[in-house]
């Protein structure tokens, strides 16, 4: 046992009840499985069908059908959907951010965070904790709670992962890397400039670009720190942060093929263009605690330059600050059993893919790997028959569609006719592979059992950027300061910012500001820090302005209107947990999606650019008519216009569990029972 389970075991005793002491599940005369493929486009499906035989098979003998989405089509709304049954308002997830009204500053939108405590600086008293933000009860508690036993892998949003009597649960989208976000990578170069070490060269999205310098004595010796997680004994003032780091030791062999690496007493030899094995980090925080992380490097580069890519370091599944399982003890058996996976939420190497420090061979190594990881896990679990609900979430068929759309599309920026002829059929091979795991799925089905196959939304090429904030400045929603000076506007390019986080904006004009991936704010009086647009008729009045507006703009370059839509919440929504909601809800037509800079919210000049990164094709500001998911299964769907709110209620009348009145979907209906 490691020091911080010595110390903190008793802490989790304290707070967390005693699993797998109650009593015994019931049985079923058939089981469920549910696999949940992220992205999934049944268009692609479609198209693809002939190679996708074990898919085909069904489709012929059971189903294959459009599954629809939520409004946005975005992945943490979906999976909350698809957990609870009930629709945003009320499970209150709209987006992977979300925004603080009073600094309007965007947030981690999924979990609620608090730190843990120490005495003297030294002594843990309170163990860090996560609270989940969606609100209501997923499918697989309220079945628990009726006897029936389920097997949850890598469950969107399950975080903490829920706490069950009969089954169990390991978390996936939402689980953070050690540094806190949704998945920091590590450039480690010999080469780097001032300016690829500044604050500026670390985004969100993006990496820590990592000077490996040159030691003093010895020329083909490197020293490297790699940070870690915030010091949570320390508030750092605005600008820094107490970053916890480790040492790492980088020695280039002596015919430079290969380097040594070293971390911690850890040593291993890796060859340019090869993937070392895992590597533990270990954090001390004071003398008795330690977050434990494992990554792994990828070898770039060891002559003439040395460069290495770290993966953004997971949680070590062998030691969790926090349960991203239930029971805790589940990811530590499976770390036991198949060795060291990775637990971050968001597993694929997007962001360094995105960033070009990686390339496309490296990403879908590593890609594959997790993909094999998590499918050999679930076929054990469903072999080992212990519960009547198998449930597993992939997210390969996402990310690789979001990396690798730009390489299907001729007409994006970033189509290239070469690297087309190599991985234009990157999402098939995905796909491909993902029909392998159903294949070995329904090998275990028998004419008792349901099988549904689904994906949370469909896909869209990205080309162009909509940046929503410059709109609002355009259309006199938003102010910058300055702009008086200027009543002209003729220099109104130099008060934007490619930067971030509304610089130089004037709160006591504005009206309307945009956040996250396709939401405008209202800047309303008593709700935002600096509201001034009063309730009521004024508030109505902007709302319709601006809806109307935003669908009459025209792009530029082409004519084209990138909106499809423009919803204002209540419309789309119904319930009490709509604190988080955008006042209005922007939908783009394919090809369109708000950009980056307005995810986060910047206000640069352009209203809309070329899309020129890798990361080309996307979902989450497009239209919920045009997105729909996929829905594969044994059974004949009866049910015309299924969607994804509708699983977990279809599961309810499955097992012969009473729906609860909360619950918005409703229970798709079968045909007859097919047997294979
Ligand atoms: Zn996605």
């Amino acid at each position: 046992m490691r020091r911080t389970r010595l110390l903190l075991a008793l802490l989790w005793l304290l707070v967390l009840p005693l699993a797998g002491c109650g009593s015994s599940a019931r049985q079923t005369k058939g089981k469920a499985v549910v696999l949940g493929f992220d992205g999934v486009d049944p268009d692609l499906v479609k198209q693809w069908l002939d190679e996708l035989p074990h898919i085909k098979k069904l489709s012929q003998s059971g189903t294959l059908m459009p599954l629809g989405t939520t409004n946005p089509p975005e992945s943490p709304v979906a999976w909350a959907s698809f957990a609870t049954g009930t629709n945003p308002g009320k499970h209150g997830i709209f987006d992977f951010l979300k925004r603080d009204a009073e600094h309007y500053l965007p947030d981690i939108g999924l979990v609620e965070r608090e730190k843990p405590e120490f005495l003297f600086d030294a002594i843990p008293i309170k163990a860090p904790k996560v609270i989940n933000n969606r609100k209501g009860t997923p499918y697989w508690k309220q079945l628990d709670q009726h006897g029936i036993a389920t097997v949850n892998l890598r469950m969107p949003l399950e975080l903490p992962a829920e706490e069950l009597e009969h089954g169990r649960s390991w978390s996936g989208l939402g689980v953070p890397d050690i540094g806190g976000t949704w998945g920091t990578y590590y450039y480690l170069a010999s080469d780097l400039s001032a300016w690829d070490l500044s604050e500026n060269s670390n985004t969100e999205f993006g990496g820590r670009q990592v000077l490996l310098e040159l030691d003093g004595q010895k020329d083909s010796l490197f020293h490297a720190q790699i940070e870690g997680p915030t010091d949570p004994r320390k508030t750092p003032e605005p600008g820094q942060s107490y970053r916890i780091a480790i040492p790492v030791e980088v020695e280039r062999n002596q015919d430079s093929t290969a380097v040594s690496i070293r971390v911690q007493g850890q040593e291993q030899n890796v060859s340019e263009g090869a993937w070392s094995e895992w590597y533990s980090f270990q954090f001390d925080i004071g003398p008795f605690v330690s977050a434990q992380g494992v990554s792994r490097f990828y070898v770039l580069e060891t002559f003439p330059e040395v460069r290495l890519y770290l993966m953004p370091i997971s949680f070590d599944p062998a030691d969790p600050p926090f349960p991203i399982s239930y029971p805790e003890e589940y990811v530590e058996d499976l770390n036991e059993r198949y060795g060291t996976f990775k637990t971050l939420g968001w597993i694929h190497e997007t962001w360094g893919l995105n960033e070009e420090q990686i390339d496309e061979e490296v990403f879908l190594q590593d890609l594959f790997r997790n993909m094999d990881s998590l499918e050999r896990t679930l076929l054990d679990e469903i072999d080992a028959g212990q519960a009547s609900v198998y449930s597993a979430v992939f997210t390969a068929t996402d990310s690789a569609s979001h990396m690798f759309y730009r390489l299907i599309d001729p007409q994006h920026p970033r189509y290239d006719e070469q690297l087309a002829s190599q991985y234009g059929d990157a999402i098939l091979r995905v796909y491909k592979r993902m029909d392998e795991v159903i294949g070995k799925v329904v090998q275990r089905i028998g004419p008792q059992d349901l099988l549904l196959v689904i994906s949370d939304h469909g896909f869209h090429t990205w080309r162009r950027e909509f940046n929503t904030n410059t709109w609002l400045v355009r259309n006199g929603y938003m102010f910058l300061k300055g702009m008086d000076s200027d009543p002209a506007l003729k220099k109104l390019d130099h008060m934007f910012s490619g930067g971030s986080f509304f610089p130089n904006v004037d709160w006591s004009r504005s009206k309307a500001y945009s956040l996250g991936l396709g939401h405008i704010y209202i800047n309303l009086k008593g709700r935002e820090g600096q509201g001034i647009v009063e309730p009521g008729a004024e508030y109505d009045q902007l709302v319709r302005e601006i809806r109307h507006k935003i669908l009459q703009f025209e792009d530029p370059d082409n004519g084209e209107r990138p909106l499809v839509n423009a919803y204002y919440y209540k419309d789309i929504y119904t319930g009490d947990n709509m604190e988080h909601a955008g006042d209005i809800q922007l939908s783009f037509k394919t090809g369109y999606r708000t950009s980056w800079q307005t995810a986060l919210g910047a206000v640069p000049p352009n209203i809309i650019v070329a899309n020129l990164k890798k990361w080309s094709g996307d979902h989450c500001a497009s239209d919920i008519e045009q997105t729909s998911g996929f829905l594969v299964s044994n059974r004949r769907v009866d049910t015309p216009n299924p969607s994804i709110i509708d699983i977990a209620p279809t599961l309810y009348k499955e097992f012969g569990v009473e729906i609860p009145q909360r619950v918005d979907g409703k229970p798709i209906s079968f045909g007859s029972v097919t047997v294979r």
